[in-house]
């Protein structure tokens, strides 16, 4: 018997991607050029149930489970990479973090605002000085009688300069480094904070990325999330999920690129005939379908394994780092199938080879999902 998908999962594809290709894909390629991002999109997305796949129904919830949200991810993001990045921010990150580690009182107050996209989330880790090396983060947090006091800052945000409740990793006793990290929960519209937009990037224009300062952030006691100190374990935890989601969102990169490579190499023609007709032209096709397809598999077993509760840490690195690596490739060669009409603006693949190198940094570069496979392999690294 083939893999297949319940009627549940079909269904959840099937809206994803009607919702793509009637509210996402009229306005795209105009607010691409404009880096125009819409919030009123992921607040429909919201309204819809699309963030309510891990949550159970007292929160608001559907219970869908991860596979459903992951192909609703693969269709999102097949016409817009930039509006994959809430599924991560609305679900993954905070649902993942409240679920596993938050109180009852902070799930109550939280979750259902992050199901329906009333409240726009982000999670932050990364500083200025800090990437790959997350233990070594200087935002810190100092405990006072009544709650904390935040300072530092963090950079390269997705969600910024439009996030309402933020997942917040700072550090609680520098010295222990990873063992001295904390996690909160904090409302991003607190006093001291201030939320700015990075205008740089190479990609994904729809998805807003910014830089947060915290001075003197005081914070209620109840803002920490688990213990303190506890917060590396939820952070790598967190990130088992949103990395499997940013895998998924390469495959559908790579899917958007099969589909416009293909449809160009049929109507395309040189020496009197379609370019599909040159093998050469069948073999750059054919790599990108067999990598697709196996980046595919890789990311829907870890979202299975997910929906199973059994720990998939290194299936997502397995999935994360061949996904993009693949979203990558595809992306390349349709800009190469495409010829010139590649190198213009006029045509999707230039945006989608800028927007897939996203993949191979977020969440994790693609060294770091390499440094965790061989750990793994190499007996350094075991599952408790
Ligand atoms: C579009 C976008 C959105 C993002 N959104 C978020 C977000 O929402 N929240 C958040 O917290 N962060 C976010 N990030 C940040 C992202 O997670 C980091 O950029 C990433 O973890 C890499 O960190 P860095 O850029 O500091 O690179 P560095 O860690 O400085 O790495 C530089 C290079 O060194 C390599 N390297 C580093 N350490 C090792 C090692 N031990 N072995 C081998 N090679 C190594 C890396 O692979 C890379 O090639 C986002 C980034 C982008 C581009």
């Amino acid at each position: 018997m083939d893999f297949s998908f319940s009627e549940e999962q079909e269904l959840s594809r099937k809206a994803a991607k009607d919702f793509a290709e009637k509210k996402i894909a009229p306005t795209m390629e105009e607010d691409e050029k404009e880096h125009r991002f819409r919030p009123e999109i992921v607040k429909e997305m919201g309204k819809l149930g699309f963030f309510g796949c891990i949550a159970p129904e007292k929160y608001g919830g559907l219970e869908l489970g991860t596979l459903s949200a992951t192909v609703m991810t693969e269709e999102i993001a097949k016409v817009s990479p930039s509006y994959g990045l809430p599924f991560n921010l609305q679900m993954f990150a905070p649902q993942t973090v409240l679920l596993n580690w938050g109180t009852e009182e902070q799930r109550e107050k939280y979750l259902p605002g992050f199901i329906n996209a009333d409240t726009m989330g982000c999670f932050a880790m990364t500083e200025a000085d800090t990437g790959s090396d997350v233990a070594s983060m200087k935002t810190a947090a100092v405990e006072t009688d009544d709650g904390w006091i935040l300072n530092g800052s963090k950079m390269w945000i997705s969600g910024i300069p439009f996030a309402d409740v933020g997942i917040i990793f700072a550090s609680t006793e520098r010295e222990l480094k990873h063992r001295g990290i904390s996690c909160f929960i904090v409302d991003m519209h607190t006093p001291g904070i201030t939320q700015n937009a990075i205008e740089t990037k190479l990609g994904l224009y729809c998805a807003p990325t910014g830089e947060i300062i915290f001075e003197e952030v005081r914070l209620p006691k109840d803002a920490l999330i688990g213990e303190k100190n506890g917060g590396f374990k939820i952070c790598m935890n967190m990130l088992d999920s949103t990395r499997l989601s940013s895998a998924t969102r390469a495959v559908g990169v790579s899917a958007a690129c099969i589909e416009h490579s293909t449809r160009y190499a049929n109507e395309r023609e040189q020496f009197g005939r379609p370019i599909a007709e040159f093998q050469m032209i069948q073999e750059q096709i054919a790599t990108m379908l067999v990598e697709h397809e196996a980046a595919k598999l890789l990311v829907y077993r870890a979202a299975w394994m997910r929906d199973q509760g059994v720990r998939n840490t290194l299936q997502v690195s397995l999935a994360k780092y061949y996904a993009a690596e693949a979203a990558v490739a595809a992306a390349n060669t349709a800009v190469k199938i495409f010829g010139s009409y590649g190198f213009s603006t006029e045509y999707p693949v230039e945006r989608l080879l800028r927007d897939s190198k996203s993949y191979q940094i977020v969440e994790g570069t693609s060294n770091i999902q390499k440094f965790i496979i061989a750990g793994y392999a190499l007996g350094k690294r075991k599952d408790k």
